[in-house]
């Protein structure tokens, strides 16, 4: 045990905020019964004599405990460093001194700078809440304690992550740093994140994440994200070092629940068959500890990876269960190799008409695409045709086995590295293709609504610009023309659904690819 520094202890559970996101259930008694004084005493005598050198508290909410001075005095006396994890609601100014006294750090959750949204997404009615917060913020920041900002990404606040940061630095509240922590589907959040963010929404965090270290000068990191990951977003090796922050827990620091049990991580729900108030030897022989530190359940992919010791795979829960791969690792890259074969050109028209069209058959630049590590036949086409104005059309189109992967996150993001010239590209509606729609949405583009007047379809033409981000009005547009273009293509879905001899057709041409080659 003696390597472990922190210790990240769930102290008592109970909350004044019922966030939507939160893993506690708060129809269970233990999560609405604070844990005993004398209880909690015992489990920082183990923490002590275990060597651990700082204890985080987390929750709950740290400062609805009755008692919580003793704590952080019982703690300080034994000579440990605390740091507690809190909403800051319930935080008084005539508490400062006697905080700045006994904690050197105070992280902070706020997802959001405006107060409708954060009463939302911290479930709570009270008004009064938020400027307290606020208010609570600000004199942190001027306290000699550090001052950090928790920032947990939701579909509802993942776009203003920056502008959050902003408003509250705009607002004179000094911020030692951001942690940009992902939110795990467990416990009772696992219902709320049965769709959790995807690589286009998490790409856009770490875009802001850079923005907040660049532009606000303010030091932000991005937990336990894999490098496989921030390679493919940030195109900077000294930026990627600055912001990555790999996960200490298991190798520099233990989670604690409010039992003294041992957890892994402090998010998951998995323990390891051992408390903190065991004999030493007990935890030393514990086999699921032994295997985390060692590393034993490092993914195949990571296994090889030269990143590992500054990566250690992610996070180790981030599909909510222990020892998973992260859902953000990337373990394909793409070639493109010039020119496209006709036949597999026309194997996908076939399959996915109206959506292909054979007027980028001709067109001057084209692409195959092959994936690097996990298939030997080809994986899709890339076709560019240039118009009169500087905005250029393009056609992409990758073959169904793919299906729900992540590749045309990785194939857009190799595409505007090798053409860098693309600044704009258009889309139309006209052929109701919502999966690319709903790419463009996650590109940040829009439709313009009134510019193709063709009466007899539903049409719209809009763009995406490859750093910009459509105005809110296009957004709008783009949901629209999403609405409108269901029906037809809920028809076309029936339609492609009994190509199954199209289908078969690829799938032969994709297997005699692999015999040839
Ligand atoms: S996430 Fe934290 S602040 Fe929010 S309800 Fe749960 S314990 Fe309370
Ligand atoms: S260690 Fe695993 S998660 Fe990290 S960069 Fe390598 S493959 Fe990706």
């Amino acid at each position: 045990m003696e390597n472990y520094m922190l210790a990240v202890y769930d102290v008592s559970n109970p909350c004044n905020y019922r966030c939507n996101y939160c893993r506690n259930d708060w129809s269970t008694e233990s999560n609405i019964k604070h844990s005993e004084l004398k209880d909690i005493k015992k489990i920082i005598d183990k923490i002590v004599e275990r060597g651990f050198k700082t204890i985080s508290y987390t929750g709950g909410e740290f400062f609805l405990i009755p008692f919580w001075k003793d704590i952080l005095m019982y703690a300080s006396e034994k000579g440990l460093s605390n740091q507690v994890i809190t909403n800051a609601s319930l935080i008084e100014e005539k508490d400062i001194e006697f905080l700045e006294r006994h904690l050197k750090r105070i992280s902070v959750s706020f997802h959001s700078a405006d107060k409708k949204q954060y009463n939302k997404i911290m479930g709570i009615t009270d008004s009064g809440l938020f400027n307290k917060v606020l208010k609570n913020l600000k004199l942190i920041g001027e306290s000699c304690m550090d001052l950090g900002i928790f920032f947990s990404p939701l579909w509802e606040n993942y776009m203003s992550f920056f502008q959050t940061i902003k408003i509250l630095k705009d607002k004179g509240i000094q911020i030692t740093d951001v942690n940009l922590n992902r939110i795990l589907p467990v416990g009772k959040a696992e219902g709320f994140l049965k769709k959790p963010l995807g690589y286009f929404e998490h790409a856009l965090l770490i875009q802001q994440l850079v923005q907040i270290n660049n532009e606000l000068g303010i030091n932000a990191y991005g937990e336990a994200y894999p490098l496989c990951f921030l390679n493919n977003v940030i195109e900077n090796e000294e930026i990627i070092e600055k912001v990555n922050r790999s996960c200490i827990i298991g190798r520099k620091a233990l989670a604690l629940d409010s039992n003294g049990n041992i957890k892994l991580c402090p998010c998951a729900e998995k323990r390891v068959g051992a408390s903190i108030l065991d004999t030493a030897e007990v935890l030393d022989k514990n086999k699921c500890i032994e295997e985390f530190t060692e590393g034993r359940w490092r993914s195949e992919y990571c296994k090889n990876c030269s990143y590992w010791e500054n990566c250690l795979g992610g996070c180790h829960a981030s599909r909510g269960e222990m020892f998973s791969d992260d859902s953000l690792i990337l373990d394909d890259e793409v070639v493109f190799k010039e020119g496209i074969n006709n036949e597999f050109f026309d194997l996908l028209i076939d399959l996915y008409r109206p959506f292909l069209g054979n007027s980028f058959k001709k067109v001057p630049t084209a692409y195959t695409i092959f994936s690097k590590h996990k298939y030997k036949h080809p994986i899709g086409i890339i076709a560019i045709k240039n118009t009169k104005t500087n905005a250029n059309f393009i056609e992409i189109s990758l073959i169904p086995q793919l299906r729900g992967g992540y590749y045309s996150f990785i194939v857009l993001r190799k595409l505007f590295l090798l053409h860098p010239e693309l600044k704009k590209i258009g889309w139309t509606s006209h052929k109701a293709n919502i999966p690319s729609m709903k790419v463009l949405k996650k590109l940040r583009g829009g439709f313009f609504e009134k510019t193709v007047t063709n009466k007899n379809r539903i049409e719209a033409e809009g763009f995406f610009k490859v750093d910009g981000q459509a105005v809110y009005s296009m957004q709008k547009a783009l949901d629209k023309q999403i609405e409108l273009s269901a029906p037809m293509y809920n028809g076309w879905l029936e339609g492609y659904k009994t190509r199954t001899e199209e289908l078969e057709k690829l799938t032969t041409y994709l297997e005699e690819y692999n015999e040839g080659n």
